[in-house]
């Protein structure tokens, strides 16, 4: 059986020691637990454990979950949105991580129009340049940031990326210091309703070298919760 509380604070402690290796401060870096195949008591039972984020991915399983889970929580979605799913996201999440169009944008702008909310998002980027990850090309990024920026029920926060996989590491580094320097471009754009401040990125197998690359946010899964068995949610 997993140890949740052993997880989670050997998870805190390598962010600390990730974060002052490179002289920043552990409190500029959030914790996002992703939930994903996990089921409602183990992740009630992080909460209790000081879990403030979840992170879930696919709108079917967080319309079953959601509304069992304690209230106590940022909920985060970071899967990829279909734009008919929109109308579920804007109820069930505080932030969506995964904006990559315009015309998701939008159609998550109209339904919060409509129901009178204001939602954060993160721009989506692909920075690995695989076909198989979703998000935006980088260099459309700046040019999607200011089309949505125009759009009065979103405000964007930051980008979000998924990096390559790879077990070398140092083929990893180079998404996060292409999502970062884009982050520090954006800082320079006249922007109203944006305000860039979350950098996502990191998941279990490189949170730290992202950390060292200046991540603002990470979503970790496996390093908590263990290994995913998805055979049980259908
Ligand atoms: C599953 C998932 C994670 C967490 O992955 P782990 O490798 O289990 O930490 C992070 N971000 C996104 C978008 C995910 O889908």
């Amino acid at each position: 059986m997993v140890d949740l509380k052993k997880n989670i604070t050997e998870v805190k402690n390598r962010i600390a020691r990730a974060a002052e290796r490179c002289g920043r401060s552990p409190q500029e870096i959030t914790l996002v637990a992703v939930t994903k195949t996990i089921p409602v008591e183990r992740i009630n039972e992080a909460i209790q454990l000081g879990i403030q984020h979840i992170g879930e991915n696919r709108i079917q399983e967080a319309r079953e979950k959601l509304p069992k889970i304690q209230d106590n929580v940022t909920r985060h979605f970071v899967g990829h949105l279909q734009r008919n799913k929109v109308k579920y996201a804007i109820k069930l999440f505080d932030m969506i991580q995964s904006v990559d169009s315009l015309a998701l944008a939008e159609e998550i702008n109209q339904r919060c129009v409509n129901s009178g909310k204001k939602m954060p998002v993160l721009i989506e980027v692909n920075t690995s340049g695989e076909s198989s990850k979703y998000g935006c090309e980088p260099q459309e990024t700046l040019t999607l940031l200011q089309a949505i920026d125009r759009l009065p029920a979103l405000s964007v926060q930051g980008f979000m990326t998924v990096a390559l996989y790879s077990e070398d590491l140092e083929r990893v580094r180079p998404c996060f210091k292409l999502l970062k320097s884009l982050f520090d471009e954006a800082q320079n754009l006249p922007l109203k309703n944006a305000d860039i401040k979350i950098l996502s990125m990191g998941m279990s197998s490189d949170f730290e070298i992202a950390i060292e690359e200046g991540s603002t946010m990470v979503r970790i899964g496996t390093a908590i919760f263990g290994p995913r068995e998805y055979a049980e949610i259908k």
